[in-house]
This record gives structure tokens, C-alpha cells and sequence, in this order.
């Protein structure tokens, strides 16, 4: 499936070298700046330094000033190093060769390999630490390759792959049980490494997979909080990374990392809490005209801090933050990123009722549309830097598309029959989930809406 002809495996090999020259010059441990108010809050002896006898834990790799594309650029894109070969030059073969579209397993993709503009070799890039194989653009008028986010259903939990122009990220990789999944996942989409890591917070639904992930990818830039886990589910990841001896890189806010044509932002954590889900890594992601923004599991505390961090929050994509519970989504948060489009992580039946109705009427409320991976599987965002197109179709509005914590439910209405029911009436279960909304409506304003008891629970 990857076939690399002689004449490009020499000039990658000659680009590798350079490469790895240069990476070896950046590994250089500066000492951190005194100045940097975040990262030595961040650095806090206690925490980062006993983790382990291979401390795998390091400062942010440099102390450029937050803000710098370069600080904390990894391989791959390093400035200098130019492509070897012009676009017309790639052999047509390779565009198949990767993360083209067409590729998911049971995903009716939108874009069919043959709409992928030709010459875009970008398209057709597998390896995150590609070396340079991504070229630096088409021309002056060139659009932007292509980025792919794919919300990957790993049931109860979050791992999202993001690709772009070669370059390739990781957040998260659902729980211990979901390795071999993003795993298997990650190779059909024609991943060989990945360029950057990152593991937003300790909890097992979100590094569960990332030891077999770690160990099966090489992986560039590893970014993950200043908090660690009494739990062999976290010392797996540790000891995952010191056998493959990777560096941790400390999120600071305001780094800017790029991704082929796109670049991402850390926007949290931005101070130490003593809750790990606050202290999930954030970062916004711009692709042209278009935002993604992720907050892990980062609660309205961490959320109002985000807002008082002064970065840009608007975005067209929303990762739900803590898959949908109304610990999340605070009323500010949402209106401050105004989301057109909302995905929710989470698996079927979770026990935590996630996503929350609360949550998700939130959302309809900003008009977002909502794209949930336990109903619809694992969902796929392309963008051109312009639009961007979706391979399923968001939640139908105003279905019962949420769940409410059973004790907090008043009704259950079947919008079908127009009858409602008492929460633990028989009958509710067997309501299809569109026609289904749970309500905390009262008595009086059920009946008022035009619906009638159910004889069975008499409600
Ligand atoms: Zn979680
Ligand atoms: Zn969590």
C-alpha cells in the first residue's frame, strides 16, 4: 500500500538525516526562564519530577516566548528543509498511499478519492513525522490541503485523530480496552507515526489506549499535563514512554504548534486544580477560516479560566467538553465560542447519562448542530480551510436526542403518540430515540403542550 520509489526514498533518506541532525540540535535542555510566570507554576517540583527513575517529564523545549510558532515545533516541519521534489513530481500512486479520504471502514466518507484535487500530495501523506514529504504548497493561489478530524467512537471515552499537510495529531485514545481500536484505526487511516501526542489529562477513558499507541507509533512532541495519577493505567503510559524514551512537553498557554497548513494553540490548562478533568489540556485549532476547539474534560471552573486567558475562543467546531455533562458547557463558555457544529464522545448507555439533556439544550439554543459518537459512530470533519463537510448527518433538532439523569427526569414524552410517561413507566423503553424527550417539564405544562397520560403509568 506504500510504495516509495527509489529516486524519493533517497532524497527522503537525505531530508531524514538532516532532519535528525537538526531535531538532535533542538533536544538541547535550556533551562526554563524565570520570567515564564505559566510553565514555572506549571513545573512545580512536587509533581513533575518523581515520577519516574527515567523522568520522562521535561520543561517546554524552549524558552521562546509563548506565542512563537517554534517553540515546540517537532520534526517534520522544520523550517529550512525543503521539499525534494516539486508536486508534479510525486508519482500519482502516492496520493492513495495515506489518510485519503475513502479509506474509513464503514464510514460513508463525502469526498471520494477522485475529488481530491490531483497534485495534492498532501492527501496522500501517511506518516506524521513524513519528513518533509508534504511540499510546502501549490503555488501563490494553492488551497489549503486538506484537514481531517476524526472523532473516534472508543465508546465511553475521547480520541480524537486529527491530519493535515502529513503532519498528524492524537488526543487521547479512549480507555485501557481501546489501544487495539484507535490502533487499527489509526493504520486504516494510514498513520505510520504521529507528530504530536497529546494526553489531556490522567483519567483512564481518555490514556487508557495511549501505552499501545505509544508503543506502536513513534510519536514526535508528547504533550501532557503537570499532574500525575496514582494508577496503573497512568504508569503504563509512563513506562511506555520511557521504552520509547519520548520527552513530555508541558502545555503552556499560548504555545503555538503547526500542523501542515493548520496550527493549534494551547488554550488550558492555565493553572494547577485540584480536579484532574480541570486540568485537561485545551488547544484551538485553525485551519484557514475554520476553528476546532477541545477541552478535554475541563469543567466551568477551568472553563471560566479559559475565558480570562484572552485567546480568540470563537470556533465552528466544539468537542464537547467531559463528553456532554452538564459539569460543562457553561452558558459563558458556549456564547463565547458560538459553535456552529458540537461533537459529543461518549458511548451507548454510559452510566454517567452523558450526554446531558441540560448540555445539549444548551447547545440547540446557540444553534449548533450535534453529532454524537454513540449514535452515530466514529465521525469525520474534513475541511479545505473554507468549509467544511461531515461524513453523517448531525442529530435531527429537537429530537430527544439527550439524557437526563434518571432522578432529575419529570416526563418522558413520546413526541410520536404525544403521550407521556412517568420516567420508570415500561413503555418508555421501547420509544424510539427520536420520537423520545425527556422533559423537566411540569404536570401542567406537559398537559398544556398537548400531551396525554399514558393509561398504563397513569402519570
Ligand atoms: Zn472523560
Ligand atoms: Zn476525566
Amino acid at each position: 500500500m506504500k510504495t516509495i520509489p527509489r529516486f524519493m526514498g533517497k532524497s527522503i533518506f537525505l531530508s531524514l538525516s538532516l532532519l535528525l541532525l537538526l531535531t538532535a540540535c533542538q533536544g538541547v535542555d535550556v533551562p526554563l526562564a524565570p520570567e515564564s510566570a505559566i510553565a514555572s507554576e506549571n513545573i512545580s517540583a512536587e509533581t513533575s519530577y518523581e515520577i519516574t527513575p527515567g523522568n520522562v517529564f521535561s520543561d517546554s523545549p524552549s524558552e521562546t516566548p509563548a506565542g512563537n510558532p517554534s517553540s515546540g515545533t517537532s520534526s517534520g516541519t522544520t523550517p529550512g528543509i525543503d521539499f525534494p521534489l516539486s508536486p508534479s513530481e510525486i508519482p500519482a500512486g502516492s496520493a492513495s498511499s495515506g489518510m485519503s479520504s475513502g479509506t474509513t471502514p464503514g464510514i460513508d466518507f463525502p469526498l471520494s478519492p477522485s475529488e481530491i484535487p490531483a497534485g495534492n500530495p498532501s492527501s496522500g501523506t501517511s506518516s506524521g513525522t513524513a519528513s518533509g514529504i508534504a511540499p510546502e504548497g501549490n503555488g501563490p493561489d494553492a488551497p489549503f490541503s486538506e484537514l481531517q478530524v476524526h472523532f473516534i467512537d472508543v465508546g465511553q471515552g475521547d480520541s480524537t485523530l486529527v491530519t493535515c499537510g502529513g503532519d498528524t495529531l492524537l488526543i487521547d485514545a479512549g480507555d485501557n480496552n481501546k489501544g487495539t481500536t484507535v490502533q487499527l484505526y489509526l493504520q486504516k487511516q494510514g498513520v505510520e507515526s504521529l507528530t504530536y501526542v497529546i494526553g489531556t489529562h490522567p483519567d483512564s477513558d481518555h490514556i487508557g489506549g495511549l501505552d499501545v499507541i505509544m508503543t506502536k507509533f513513534d510519536c514526535g512532541t508528547v504533550i501532557m499535563p503537570d499532574v500525575t495519577a496514582d494508577t496503573a493505567t497512568y504508569r503504563d503510559v509512563i513506562d511506555a514512554m520511557a521504552y520509547k524514551n519520548y520527552q513530555n512537553t508541558l502545555p503552556r498557554v499560548g504555545d503555538i504548534y503547526p500542523l501542515g497548513d493548520a496550527e493549534f494553540t494551547v488554550i488550558a490548562p492555565n493553572r494547577a486544580y485540584d480536579d484532574d478533568n480541570n486540568s485537561s489540556v485545551g488547544i484551538r485549532l485553525v485551519h484557514g477560516d475554520n476553528v476546532f476547539l477541545f477541552t478535554g474534560d475541563a469543567e466551568k471552573e477551568a472553563e471560566a479560566d479559559i475565558l480570562q486567558n484572552g485567546i480568540d475562543l470563537r470556533a465552528d467546531v466544539l468537542h464537547a467538553g467531559h463528553h456532554g455533562s452538564s459539569s460543562s458547557c457553561s452558558e459563558d463558555f458556549i456564547s463565547q465560542v458560538s459553535p456552529m457544529y458540537v461533537v459529543v464522545s461518549c458511548g451507548t448507555d454510559n452510566p454517567y447519562d452523558h450526554p446531558h439533556q441540560e448540555t445539549l439544550d444548551a447547545l440547540q439554543e446557540q444553534d449548533a448542530q450535534i453529532f454524537r459518537t454513540d449514535r452515530q459512530g466514529s465521525i469525520v470533519a474534513v475541511s479545505d480551510g473554507v468549509s467544511i463537510a461531515w461524513n453523517t448527518e448531525p442529530e435531527p433538532p429537537e429530537a430527544g436526542i439527550g439524557n437526563i439523569p434518571a432522578d432529575t427526569v419529570t416526563y418522558v414524552l413520546n413526541t410520536n403518540t404525544n403521550r407521556f410517561h412517568e420516567p420508570n413507566c415500561s413503555s418508555v423503553t421501547t420509544i424510539k430515540d427520536s420520537n423520545r424527550k425527556d422533559t423537566y417539564m411540569t404536570r401542567e405544562e406537559v398537559l398544556e403542550a398537548g400531551f396525554v397520560p399514558c393509561k398504563k403509568c397513569n402519570p
